[in-house]
């Protein structure tokens, strides 16, 4: 007996000491020392490269205007850049990179209010902010995209009791195709506000941004695990309607997609577990991408995740600020490489009541394609206010689904086939899936999900008649609903 208890003890240190070698050796610390010339703008899956003429970084409105109205043709627009299928350029256009217009323009701290130049991140802005106490309402789950970047994919977080960062933005300033500078808001220019945020810079340059705030409060970590099919009463009972519930995900485990971990982060007064109030932006990150690779590789690595992994990391407490949680780093999930696998993400949105039937059908079609799934983070959307490209038509469960798939032109073809799938199964569910991904999607499957398509594409003749703001998006969608433009074929 005691024989037998030494053997498993051995064991088991023999298969911990083998993740731990796995994880912390570096077998192909080959990374390539990539020099982009400055006029290929690509984005983070690195799938997307694209030649523009010349890239101008502004740091004033009037570097904006003067960029538009001192050329002719077309202009792209990006942001932080993680937008994943060309959203960000288009071929041979003047491309306005937003990164250096980034101040902070006024902080009113009494009112819970911030005016920010839109190429601003939100790590940057929490540093000013923080110095209040205060916190950003909506933003992702991590700090490196832009402001402008974000309202023109109108993204979301974890926040429980919120939706649409457009729920939190009360006022914009733009430039029109033509130069001209306009305020925008639920009750000024309302038509351009609702096209613009969303609008993936298809209506117009977002420069200056007004936001709502909020505090920032100590919050602690609480978690649970169940069978996918008990998380919607699970969330409708205990998590909609808990104001203290400040962030929310729930992540299904691949690739049996049977089970589900609640992690919510409630209000608390209790004694921090980490007193630092924001991730280091210089914090180096020598093991997550390890361990999202070995993830990546095996079923036997996302057992362990499930089993050994997170049940350990999930064992201690922890009480932090509001601001250390939303200030991740990409970095984190950056690999040593993508010359030839990739990680990317994808986004759908259903209607609360169709949660079960949506996690069915997806989950189907990941094992029948045999899709490299990582992690389906559920998050939860109160409705849209009014975009015209509004994602959470109604109250919604988001499904983000990070994988790795390889970068050839065969993986790139399997992937298109299961993600076009999954978008005629996200309709049939009267929902909607993401836009700032890959392009799989046909024009078809676009103005099924977002019905409002034929209103934004007459706001963007109307405000951009020549189609000077274009990028691969655009082009996709839009030269193909106006035949008259110089445009290519959808597919
Ligand atoms: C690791 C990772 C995690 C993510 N997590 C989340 C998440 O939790 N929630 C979520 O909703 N999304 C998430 N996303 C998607 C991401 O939020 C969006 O791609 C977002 O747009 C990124 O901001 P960005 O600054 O990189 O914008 P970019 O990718 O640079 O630009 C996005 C779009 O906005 C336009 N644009 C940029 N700046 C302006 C401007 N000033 N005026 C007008 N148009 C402009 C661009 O032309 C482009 O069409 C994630 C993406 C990654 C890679």
């Amino acid at each position: 007996m005691i024989k037998l208890f030494f053997k498993i003890i051995a064991s088991f240190l023999l298969l911990l000491g083998l993740l731990v070698a796995y994880i912390f050796i570096d077998f192909d610390d080959n990374r390539p020392q990539k020099i982009e010339q400055p006029t290929t703008v690509n984005d983070i899956t690195q799938l997307n490269p694209i030649e523009v003429t010349r890239v101008i970084q502004p740091t004033s409105i009037e570097d904006i205007v003067g960029a538009i109205q001192s050329s002719t043709g077309a202009i792209s627009i990006g942001g932080g850049r993680f937008s994943q299928g060309g959203q960000i350029a288009y071929p041979d256009s003047i491309h306005l990179d937003m990164r250096a217009f980034n101040k902070v323009l006024t902080l009113d701290a009494a009112h819970k209010k911030v005016t920010v130049q839109s190429g601003i991140t939100w790590r940057d802005l929490q540093e000013v902010i923080d110095t209040e106490n205060l916190s950003i309402k909506i933003m992702q789950t991590y700090a490196n995209f832009t402001v402008g970047g974000s309202l023109s994919v109108n993204v979301h977080g974890r926040y429980i009791g919120e939706g649409p960062i457009i729920r939190s933005v009360e006022s914009i300033k733009l430039i029109k195709a033509n130069g001209e500078i306009v305020s925008a808001s639920p009750t000024k220019n309302s038509t351009l506000f609702y096209g613009a945020i969303g609008g993936y810079g298809g209506i117009a340059v977002i420069a200056e941004v007004t936001l709502n705030l909020a505090d920032n409060v100590k919050v602690k970590r609480y978690t649970e695990k169940m069978n996918v099919h008990s998380y919607k009463e699970y969330f409708s009972a205990n998590i909609r309607h808990d104001q203290n519930v400040v962030f929310h995900n729930a992540d299904i485990y691949p690739p049996n997609f049977t089970d589900i971990r609640s992690v919510s982060w409630l209000n608390t007064y209790e004694t921090l577990t980490v007193e630092q109030r924001l991730i280091s932006k210089d914090k180096e990150y020598t093991w997550q991408p390890k361990v999202a690779k070995f993830v990546a590789d095996s079923n036997f690595g996302k057992w362990m995740r499930q089993h050994v992994l997170e049940p350990i990391l999930y064992s201690f407490d922890a009480v932090q600020w509001r601001n250390y949680e939303a200030s991740y780093d990409v970095n984190e999930l950056e690999p040593s490489n993508r010359t030839t696998q990739t990680y990317a993400l994808r986004e759908y949105f259903v209607p609360v009541e169709n949660f079960d039937s949506f996690a069915i059908k997806m989950a189907n079609i990941f094992k029948q394609h045999q899709a490299n799934i990582i992690n389906v983070s559920i998050r939860h959307a109160l409705p849209d206010s009014g975009s015209l490209l509004a994602w959470a038509k109604t109250e919604v469960f988001a499904f983000v689904v990070y994988y790795r798939q390889g970068t050839s032109e065969a993986a790139q073809q399997s992937v298109k086939v299961w993600s076009r799938e999954i978008i005629d199964a996200v309709i049939e569910e009267n929902g909607a899936y993401y836009l700032p991904y890959q392009l799989h999607a046909t024009t078809e499957q676009f103005v099924k999900a977002y019905p409002k398509a034929d209103e934004f594409f007459e706001l963007k003749r109307k405000v951009d008649p020549d189609y000077r703001f274009r990028n691969k998006l655009w082009q996709q969608h839009y030269e193909t609903n106006n035949k008259q433009l110089d445009g290519s074929d959808d597919e």
